[in-house]
């Protein structure tokens, strides 16, 4: 089959490799429909996940038609059309049963590691991913959701990330009514956050990021304020001067680690290290919410950004929320959001790139190219 093929930082290519095949008797093999590339693809294309292997396929956004399933799968046939989260789960362990699909036990136990992810080196698991015609898709009764016939495809590949990523964020910011919500990060993240905040009883909603188009995109489709940091000499003062002084309710982190390297670069002139740099926008955060506020992370960081605030945090006493979006949870009331017309999340797709060009793909998302803000990936037929 025709896959993505990793070959080292910056390098991909499509290339071919042997299909996969069922190993476990709950697997099934799902045939692609559509696959994304994620901010958190770019994390592996800049080579800062750490055992990120040559040869293999990423792609943890996919939706796909089932073309074979082990001999245990009950909740599957072959010809359903499904949209498969970016979380491996098991879907009984103490923390699935919590919910925490993104935390689950036995797809990666390890105490600092999360829970498996298509595609998204040995760190989480070692799985191929969906930027391919074929993938292998394990404990295929907990993961993979049959797509209502009512839900456009385009639609459906965005409820496995990035949707319910920024849905999530703007959660676990325990948004209350009327609050004013923060947003760092215009990628696709970001922007469900800035529209999802509006639905969580946000009265006032900003966002913060530097690339022009994406500020003009999110201020257009979330209805909300923008800045443009690097119009701005200092941002936790920018944002209280927004607020009456007081500061934000609500801060959420759609960055993370790599791209918050932007951020010193622009106040220094220069770059300097990522381990540094990684702490600005947890610094912004930090510092633009207002005390007894909570700052909520789904940004992405590796081990090596490590440095947070921690002293301000306390003394202003924050809530700081983290995690790897929990995507099944969120799916039923999304889906009904999307269905009342509350929602529309393909408006965010840019482009769409045949697999075969994905070299091209990568470099243009990755270097805000084209004004791209969500690349589909599609198979040969
Ligand atoms: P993206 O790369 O498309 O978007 C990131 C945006 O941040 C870009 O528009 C960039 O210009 C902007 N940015 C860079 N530095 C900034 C700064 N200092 N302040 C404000 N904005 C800045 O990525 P995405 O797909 O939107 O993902 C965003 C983040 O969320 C990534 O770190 C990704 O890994 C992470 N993520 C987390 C989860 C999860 O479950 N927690 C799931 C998906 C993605
Ligand atoms: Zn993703």
């Amino acid at each position: 089959m025709l896959a993505m093929n990793y070959r080292g930082p910056y390098r991909v290519r499509a290339d071919y490799k042997p299909d996969p095949e069922i190993e476990h008797p709950n697997d099934a093999i799902i045939r692609v429909t559509r696959s994304c590339i994620c901010g958190s693809d770019l994390h592996l294309y800049h080579g800062l996940v750490p055992d990120t292997r040559v040869g293999m396929t990423f792609g943890h956004e996919f939706t796909g038609i089932v073309e074979a399933v082990g001999p245990s799968v009950q909740n599957l046939k072959v010809g359903d059309h499904v949209l498969v989260p970016f979380n491996i789960f098991c879907g009984s362990c103490f923390f699935c049963q919590k919910e925490l699909y993104g935390n689950c036990h036995n797809t990666n136990s390890q105490a600092t590691a999360v829970g498996a992810i298509y595609g998204y080196s040995h760190t989480a698991g070692g799985y191929d991913g969906g930027q391919a015609e074929l993938v292998r898709v394990p404990m295929a009764d907990v993961g993979p959701t049959v797509i209502p016939k009512d839900l456009d495809v385009d639609d459906a590949v965005l409820l496995t990330d990035a949707l319910p990523t920024g849905y999530q964020a703007a959660e676990m910011g325990g948004i209350e009514q009327g609050d004013t919500v923060v947003v760092f990060g215009a990628g696709p993240v970001g922007i469900f956050a800035a529209k999802s905040a509006w639905l969580m009883g946000a009265g006032r909603v900003i966002v913060v990021d530097h690339v022009e188009y994406r500020l003009e995109f999110v201020k257009n489709y979330a209805q909300c304020e923008v800045v443009n940091f690097r119009e701005v000499n200092d941002m936790a003062e920018h944002i209280k001067k927004m607020t009456d002084w007081l500061g934000a309710d609500v801060c959420i982190d759609a960055v993370g680690g790599e791209a918050a390297g932007n951020a010193l670069q622009h106040l220094t002139g220069r770059y300097l290290k990522l381990q540094a740099g990684s702490a600005t926008v947890l610094h912004w955060a930090i510092n633009s919410v207002r005390k007894g506020g909570t700052v909520s992370i789904v940004g992405v960081y590796g081990p090596t950004f490590n440095a947070v605030p921690i002293g301000n945090a306390l003394n202003k006493g924050l809530t700081l929320r983290m995690n790897q979006a929990s995507v099944k949870r969120h799916l039923p009331r999304l889906i009904e959001h999307i269905q009342a017309g509350r929602l529309d999340p393909k408006q965010i797709i840019t482009h769409r790139v045949p697999l075969e060009e994905v070299s091209d793909a990568y470099h243009i998302f990755s270097s805000k190219l084209d004004d791209c803000i969500k690349t589909i990936l599609v198979p040969p037929n």
